[in-house]
């Protein structure tokens, strides 16, 4: 059933969790323009032992923030990952409204 405003205790949760998406993206910047810097200058990475230890803390850091990001967007009705999907006004999973 669909009505025009979201349970408000799913309203709730899918504040904290769309917070928590915002958040998790923003450390992930750091270390993802790292890489990428790094895949163009693989040869200056591969012979400086400072950048190397970067680039793989870099990439330990994506995965983890990848692995945080899969636990937290998940619909808060379903439990369900919803997937690559920008601040939906409906879970696209279970058809839930959010927002
Ligand atoms: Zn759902």
């Amino acid at each position: 059933m669909k009505t025009k405003k979201p349970t408000p205790k799913i309203a709730e949760s899918y504040r904290k969790i769309a917070r928590n998406d915002v958040f998790i993206g923003f450390i992930m910047l750091v270390p993802a323009i790292f890489i990428a810097y790094s895949v163009f200058n693989w040869d200056s990475v591969l012979q400086n032992p400072i950048l190397l230890g970067l680039f793989w803390a870099a990439l330990v850091l994506v995965v983890i923030n990848l692995a945080a990001e899969f636990l937290n967007w998940r619909c808060p009705h379903c439990r369900v990952f919803m997937g690559m999907v920008f601040n939906p006004k409906y879970c696209p999973r279970c058809g839930e409204q959010l927002r």
